[in-house]
């Protein structure tokens, strides 16, 4: 009788809290990220033996340090291992910018094969971790036939996230992170994965090979004026994503700022909410949804800020023009 391959999954480890741990009497008392992939492969029970897994330590930082060409260099690397066979992977790192990063991977890889990315709250000396449970159940998602052509998915406390809507909501709870437009697309019973939503494929956009131009990301708040609007071009950006009030408004104090920056460089219209589409015929007011759109601003659809941020930096990074900027975000 012929046996079926175990599918192979590989697994990248690039540091965070799941993957940290002290010694006592240096790095003054606090956690490091310092275990290898291997390592953290180790520590978990119950791994199936229904996936061959490769374990590759890719990184050892706390994600807040993680940067484009990081991810950029992620993203090629898991591209080579699909195409040697992989049938998924899991990205290992920490929860802070888990966000941005699982969204870079979902616009910068092309195959349909699963790619989880997942982490921890609870840190390996603390009492009850999580990172095991969360490492076993991104393996079970990324061999499963039934995550591939999901994009790129976040699986933490036993809930499966794409990584377009998910956000991390909570500085310690290991149930931090929600989809707060969406919900989550599944979960996993018994390491069984369950997919009740299916999202639609995101356009791709290629890996860019050069650097990378700064993006902004400004949040508006109650009494602001222009003052950090005007200092955006001048401080080198190449473009402004505004996480307004509510649907898509600012204060008319800031309108003729982010008129006058739009014509020169793309300028998104995220909302600081964290939940639901932009507005675009509502609102008639100076600094409304309405008005700054007919002013060149370009409404952000789901996207929060931190994603919008991600999406304009790669089309950026592309050399996109501003027409295929504002088609990208059409698209969501
Ligand atoms: N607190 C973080 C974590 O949850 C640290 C990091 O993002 O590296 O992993």
């Amino acid at each position: 009788m012929v046996r079926d391959e175990p599918p192979r999954v590989a697994v990248f480890s690039l540091g965070g809290t799941i993957a940290s741990t002290n010694t006592p009497g240096v790095d003054g008392g606090g956690v490091t990220p310092r275990l290898a992939a291997k390592e953290l492969l180790a520590g978990v029970p119950g791994l199936p033996d229904s996936a061959e897994l490769e374990a590759v330590t890719f990184r050892q930082t706390a994600s807040g340090d993680l940067t484009f060409d990081d991810l950029t260099a992620l993203a090629a690397e898991i591209e080579t291992r699909f195409e040697a066979g992989a049938a998924g992977v899991v990205v290992v790192q920490g929860t802070d910018t888990i966000e941005e990063t699982s969204f870079a991977l979902d616009l910068l890889i092309d195959a349909p094969n699963p790619v989880v990315v997942t982490g921890a709250m609870r840190n390996p000396t603390l009492a009850s971790p999580d990172g095991p449970a969360n490492l076993r159940a991104a393996v079970q998602v990324a061999a499963s036939p039934e995550a591939r052509g999901l994009g790129s998915l976040v699986v933490l406390n036993d809930e499966i996230h794409a990584a377009r809507f998910v956000s991390k909501t909570h500085t310690s709870s290991p149930a931090a992170f929600r989809s707060m437009t969406a919900g989550p697309i599944g979960w996993l019973v018994e390491g069984r994965p369950r997919i009740v939503l299916r999202t639609t494929p995101l356009p791709g956009i290629p890996v860019p090979t050069g650097p990378i131009p700064p993006v902004a990301l400004l949040t508006m708040c109650l009494g602001e004026d222009e003052r950090l609007i005007e200092q955006v071009s001048a401080l080198g950006y190449a473009g402004l994503v505004v996480e307004s009030f509510g649907g898509g408004h600012v204060s008319a104090r800031t309108v003729s700022a982010l008129e006058r920056l739009a014509a020169t460089m793309p300028v998104v219209l995220a909302s600081r909410t964290g939940g639901g589409d932009m507005l675009q015929a509502t609102y008639g007011f100076p600094g409304s949804e309405r008005d700054l759109i007919a002013r060149g601003l370009i409404p952000a659809g789901y996207l929060d800020g931190l994603k919008a941020r991600i999406l304009l930096s790669l089309l950026l990074g592309n050399g996109t023009g501003i027409e295929q900027v504002r088609a990208a975000y059409a698209g969501v």
